[in-house]
């Protein structure tokens, strides 16, 4: 799999994207990530790549020709049409199901904006979706970008120590993930549950399912009006919700 990431702060992607995990993943080879600066692509001696919004007297936008060219160059290197993201606050906002999906492409080219944004013309002409990290507004699309690559790229083959590990996590089967202990066995008074010491997979695998689900009801039960649950499932909530006075 491949990233191109086109941006103003080539620098600051490059930081992360050679760090821990997904640093080791990109040496080994198991994806690709090149950084391209949109300056290189600026048509003025100044590099300059933004220009002032018409009609509004603040801010600065990104002109629409240096990340066309920008977008040109890495399609004629790579003589593929990457499927193209513009990271934007206005985008839809990215889901587990979402880089479940992008995980299985070749070729992704994303866009950071920056200043006010992009002209809305290269959204026009190039992008194909717009995606968004929740609802606020950052400075720049560098750290959206990084939310990305990471949640997408930690679940290509071979990234993750324990392979299909990111299966057991959090939201990949919609509910969230069960609580975890290490060492020591008690901490502050506060032992690790005996049944997880016991070395009894089957109770154990048991115990899990139920954690996940009574975690999932505690933190976000908007969550499980999306699953369809088994009897079973259904009735480990009621019984959590009757303990947590929900239901009387
Ligand atoms: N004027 C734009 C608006 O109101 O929709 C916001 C521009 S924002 C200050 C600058 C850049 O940061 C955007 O072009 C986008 O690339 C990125 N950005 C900001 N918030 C984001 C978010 N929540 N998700 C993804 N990208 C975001």
């Amino acid at each position: 799999m491949r990233f191109d990431i086109a941006t103003l702060f080539p620098e600051l992607m490059e930081n992360y994207l050679s760090a821990s995990v997904i640093g080791r993943a990109r040496e080994k080879g198991i994806f690709t990530a090149e950084c391209h600066n949109i300056r290189d692509y600026a048509f003025n001696k100044h590099r300059r790549v933004d220009d002032t919004p018409y009609s509004e007297r603040q801010g600065m936008l990104m002109q629409a020709e240096p990340i066309y060219r920008c977008w040109q160059a890495v399609c004629d290197m790579t003589r593929k049409q990457p499927h193209v993201i513009y990271m934007s606050p206005q985008g839809k906002t990215l889901t587990q199901k979402r880089c479940i999906e992008l995980s299985k492409m070749d070729n992704i080219f994303i866009l950071c904006g920056h200043y006010e944004g992009v002209d809305e013309r290269i959204i026009n002409k190039i992008v194909d979706e717009e995606i968004s990290i929740g609802d606020y507004v950052l400075t720049g699309g560098e750290l959206p970008a990084l939310v990305l690559i990471d949640s997408v790229a930690r679940m290509l083959d071979g990234v993750l120590a324990q392979e299909d590990g990111y299966m057991d996590e959090s939201h990949y089967s919609g509910l969230l993930e069960y609580p975890q202990y290490t060492r020591p066995e008690v901490w502050e008074g506060m032992a690790v549950p005996p049944l997880l010491l016991s070395g009894h997979h089957a109770n154990i695998a048991k115990w899990r399912r139920e954690q996940r689900l009574i975690t999932t009801l505690r933190k976000r039960p908007e969550l499980l009006d999306k699953l369809s649950l088994s009897d079973e499932d259904l009735a480990i909530i009621h019984k959590a919700m009757e303990e947590d006075g929900q239901i009387v």
